[in-house]
């Protein structure tokens, strides 16, 4: 079957490409075409946070007619929401257990090596010995720092966060103007292909419209400076708002919200109120995070237009997806690594003009799923290595009906306790978390039923002990054990 649909794309790209200058890769003796990817994912902006879905008050006419060309996924999730553990599964197609990153890498999880292991067998280690040329922009934060922390505002002697990325931890990325973290956005912070450890550069610009700027150019290629002209591209944008510090952006963007009065963009339920902690945090930075959103949007157009310039779209897939959400004090959460929607859930959008049909679709799509899904919509289903965990969900991209996950996992994993924390399932009607206290020496359960409580007001845990029971026989465990989360040796 595999075979017969990828022989049938294959022609389709043929027939629908045939003329689109030399970008296209032939591999004898098939025949076969591949597409070029644009994988543009900003941090934590949540899946909500998109005008078209009617969720909140945003603007983002970009994403809303890129929706109307696209699959919109409107039940993704990030399992692990935190930035290197989402990272991870995006690179490495598994689970936290699997690939080893169960926290942020700073230097406190340095102790217990949670990074991207350099051996891992990424998406783009694949495409780049098929010959592609794989760019990326942003922000990747998978490495540990080591010493002598790189000399930046968020490294001190007691704890670092950033770190260079030798060449040799690319996993093929062969164009880089990157860093780990850096939350400094109207004034980032970069390492070039070529640049060495004590060589970064700052720039004295938005980070978002840097990186378009520079996205748009290595989509144009001109004088063929930034990738092989005749080879196919894969090109990562990881933009760093609407990360905090919410107020370090472009004045243009807040000018969109200025007049809305706050109460209205505070309407729902699951926002504290005026005068508590939580109620005035959010009340002090929605504006500004919606504008951040409205920024990366129009960036996102930009690179968008440039495909159209280059005369590249129709045989380029785009995707548009985030790290994980934001909370922002709703539930009194300041931001993400909860279990909580607007932590968890996440945009994704993938475009392939003339191959999938735009539509929006309830699949409960994971993070691991988007390496297999990528690699089999791209022609290389008989290259994923039989250790990624995720699945790939193209077949039903470009058919439409497959079989579904029922559910999504959730983890939270406290620092060296592999087998600590959370562990949770969210399926379309449920979000289950079961958090180990150790303190304690007993099990908190939090069961949300998000249809008759879509903002998860009420945990109907005690009440509902049966239905308790049964999500986690049928849906947790049988989750622990395909992913051989340690979790199961000391329950
Ligand atoms: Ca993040």
């Amino acid at each position: 079957m595999k075979r017969r649909t990828f022989v049938k794309q294959s022609t389709l790209c043929l027939a629908g490409l045939a003329l689109a200058p030399g970008c296209l890769l032939k591999e004898k003796p098939s025949g076969v075409t591949h597409p070029n990817l644009v994988l543009v994912f900003p941090d934590q902006m949540r899946g909500q946070a998109l005008g078209f879905l009617h969720e909140e008050i945003v603007f983002t006419p970009n994403l809303d007619r890129f929706a109307r060309e696209s699959v919109v996924f409107s039940q993704t999730v990030s399992n692990y929401p935190v930035c290197s553990p989402f990272r991870a599964s995006l690179m490495s197609g598994k689970y936290p257990p699997s690939h080893g990153v169960l926290g942020n890498c700073n230097s406190k999880s340095a102790e217990y090596g949670y990074e991207l292991k350099t051996n891992e067998r990424c998406w783009s280690d694949i495409l780049k010995e098929k010959g592609y040329s794989l760019g990326y922009i942003g922000k990747w934060h998978l490495d540990n720092p080591h010493k002598p922390y790189v000399k930046c505002y968020n490294n001190t002697e007691k704890f670092a966060w950033n770190e260079w990325c030798p060449p040799k931890r690319r996993h093929g990325f062969d164009f880089w103007y990157a860093y780990g973290t850096y939350d400094r956005h109207l004034n980032p912070m970069y390492w070039t292909t070529t640049a060495k450890r004590d060589e970064p550069i700052w720039v004295n610009e938005w980070g978002p419209k840097h990186e378009a700027d520079l996205a748009i150019r290595y989509i144009k290629n001109e004088g063929g400076q930034f990738r092989q002209p005749d080879r196919p591209f894969a090109l990562v944008v990881a933009m760093n708002p609407p990360h905090m510090p919410y107020d370090q952006v472009p004045r243009k963007y807040q000018e969109l919200y200025r007049d809305i009065p706050l109460e209205k963009l505070c309407k729902r339920p699951n926002i504290p109120p005026a005068g508590t902690k939580w109620g005035d945090y959010y009340r002090r930075h929605i504006k500004n995070y919606l504008a951040m959103i409205s920024g990366v949007d129009e960036q996102f157009g930009r690179i968008l237009q440039a495909l159209e310039e280059a005369n590249l779209a129709d045989q380029t897939i785009v995707i548009f997806t985030s790290d994980h959400g934001n909370c922002l004090g709703i539930h009194d959460k300041i931001s993400k690594s909860n279990p909580y929607e607007e932590s968890m859930r996440v945009p994704f959008l993938i475009r392939w003009p003339g191959k999938i049909a735009p539509r929006q679709d309830d699949l409960l799509l994971s993070s691991p799923d988007i390496y297999p899904t990528i690699l089999d919509l791209m022609g290389f289903s008989e290259d994923i290595p039989p250790e990624v965990e995720g699945v790939s969900h193209a077949q039903l991209l470009l058919q439409g009906e497959r079989p579904r996950p029922t559910s999504q996992l959730y983890y939270q994993i406290p620092y060296g306790l592999p087998a600590g924390g959370s562990r949770g399932v969210r399926t379309h009607r449920y979000t289950l978390v079961i958090t180990r206290r150790p303190d304690k020496k007993d099990e908190e359960i939090i069961l949300f039923d998000r249809q008759t409580d879509p903002f998860q007001m009420t945990n109907i845990a005690s009440k509902r002990p049966d239905l308790v029971k049964r999500l986690i026989n049928d849906e947790l465990m049988p989750w622990l054990k395909k992913t051989k989360d340690p979790w199961l040796e000391q329950g």
